[in-house]
């Protein structure tokens, strides 16, 4: 029987986190004296002192709620002992008054990547199928199962070819405010840089957004001269097959020109990683997380861009956002992202407690201050160098916040517009998660996760818990898998078994 464990995350906290497999019963005594008063599961919250009531639990050296009762030493401090804090007013924050200095920067780190003509650099090499309305998904669905079957395997250095589908494009006000966001996720995603600009658009004819409103002039110099639009209602089509055989024509086309592409090696400031969590436990915030931000340093520290988004899950710690904007502009850009936000929750008259999630609960997670706190450590150390709103193409260098939801496929399908090539997600309930258009590496926040979900979990960050594995240990294989994987030397378990959540997009715009 190995020794129990508990982690006090910060000095100044009043619980701990039950390391131990399967957790603990009452009655366990822990090195430090302590000893259990109830069960307490694996990853929950122990009483490391008595907690009068109304006194503030303290997890991160920070109160992520208030004692509901009076709790003793040694008990399971679960949800229902705790009252939720308000969260911070956008008022009353630090306004870039701890601004990390530059780490010193790292040379020489490369990938073998694909160069596209706007200056971006690919990981895959796709040809993406866009649509501008739901109605013609399934014939671009249809076209593009024939399209990997028939053609594909002509073109060796093309590595798979997507229909990017969604709900949007017609019985929606389209000239709404909010609707600019759909619109712009769309056009931002056929930008993506694992395209190589050249993407092919499929049009019904009659939808609200036209080609034009989804591509205007001169946003898209890489689609060049011809138009690749295929418009479904127009007189050339006399039937199914002729609408079918029209979009397999153009899409050789592109694969001719998408086939002559070959990687070449590439600093890692080309690459555009984006991070994100789903299924977080009491874990994610000790372990997978830190490891997380410990690349994200290095990734910064050699000039690429990393993006930190979910504005649920940063809210309650904003406050060690802003004091970390790299200037005043960028703290009052962070501010109009989450006040937006807040807006738009109260619109629906959305309640504090919608996240965190069962699954979180059960994970330890008490509530969203707690899961933010964790959240945030993905962000690493770096000063934040610029906020992008949800679905902009991100243009700059260093740790960016591309405000997103935190939903795990509208979080991704906004990243990707943003222009990510390499995704990175943490996780500790698990998920299967994948997308099509850029690899995810998934890293797990406990070993018996990684252990449970061998062929899922491409790391496993939970050896930090127990000891076996540092932060920076973990933190530097995850760098070094981001290089392989973008390279494309290592396959991700979602790349390897197909597994690809399919583009949702945010629309905070009125249906009609
Ligand atoms: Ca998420």
């Amino acid at each position: 029987m190995p020794q129990p464990l508990y982690i006090r995350t910060h000095p100044r906290d009043n619980v701990g986190i039950i390391v131990s497999e399967g957790g603990l019963s009452s009655g366990t005594s822990f090195a430090s004296g302590l000893v259990l008063v109830d069960a307490v599961p694996e990853a929950h919250k122990v009483a490391l002192t008595a907690i009068g009531r109304g006194e503030p639990i303290l997890r991160y050296g920070v109160v992520i709620g208030y004692a509901a009762a009076p709790i003793a030493r040694g008990a399971w401090v679960h949800a229902d002992l705790m009252r939720l804090p308000q969260p911070p007013n956008l008022d009353q924050l630090p306004i870039s008054t701890a601004i990390p200095e530059p780490l010193p920067p790292l040379e020489g780190r490369t990938f073998e990547g694909f160069v596209n003509e706007d200056g971006s650099v690919g990981t895959k090499n796709i040809l993406g199928i866009t649509t501008t309305v739901q109605c013609v998904a399934p014939t671009v669905e249809y076209a593009a199962k024939r399209i990997k079957a028939e053609l594909l395997p002509r073109y060796r250095n093309v590595d798979d070819v997507i229909a990017i589908t969604h709900a949007y494009g017609c019985g929606v006000a389209i000239e709404a405010s909010g609707a600019e966001i759909p619109i712009r996720t769309l056009r931002n995603l056929i930008l993506n840089p694992n395209l190589g600009g050249a993407p092919l658009v499929v049009s019904l004819g009659c939808e609200k957004l036209q080609p034009e409103k989804l591509l205007p002039d001169g946003a898209f110099p890489i689609l060049g001269a011809k138009p690749y639009v295929v418009r479904l209602q127009d007189e050339q089509h006399r039937s199914f097959e002729g609408m079918v055989t029209n979009i397999m024509q153009m899409a050789e086309e592109r694969l001719q020109i998408l086939d002559q592409r070959k990687r070449v090696t590439r600093p890692a400031s080309d690459l555009v990683v984006g991070l994100q969590c789903g299924g977080s436990d009491a874990f994610s915030g000790v372990t997978a997380n830190p490891a997380v931000g410990y690349a994200a340093d290095l990734l910064v520290r050699s000039g690429a861009t990393v993006m930190f988004s979910e504005i649920t899950e940063v809210r309650d710690a904003i406050g060690i956002l802003t004091a970390r904007a790299a200037n005043q502009e960028i703290a009052h850009e962070l501010i109009q992202q989450m006040a937006w936000y807040d807006r738009y929750l109260e619109r629906d008259a959305v309640d504090r407690s919608a996240n965190p999630t069962p699954g979180n609960k059960k994970g330890g997670l008490a509530n969203v201050v707690e899961k933010a706190l964790g959240s945030v450590a993905k962000a690493g150390t770096t000063a934040i160098a610029g906020v992008f709103g949800p679905g902009e193409r991100v243009t700059k260098n260093g740790l960016i916040f591309a405000a997103t939801p935190a939903s795990d496929f509208i979080c991704g399908t906004l990243q990707l517009a943003a222009s990510m090539n390499m995704h990175v997600f943490t996780t500790g309930r698990g998920t299967p998660y994948g997308l099509a258009m850029a690899p995810v590496i998934k890293v797990a926040s406990r070993t018996s996760l990684a252990r449970q979900w061998p062929d899922l979990i491409d790391i496993d960050a939970g050896s930090i818990a127990t000891g076996g594995a540092t932060v920076r240990e973990v933190g530097e294989q995850i760098f070094q898998t981001i290089l392989d994987v973008a390279s494309g030397r290592r396959k991700t378990w979602a790349d390897h078994w197909g597994l690809h959540n399919e583009c949702v997009l945010f629309n905070p715009a009125p249906i009609t």
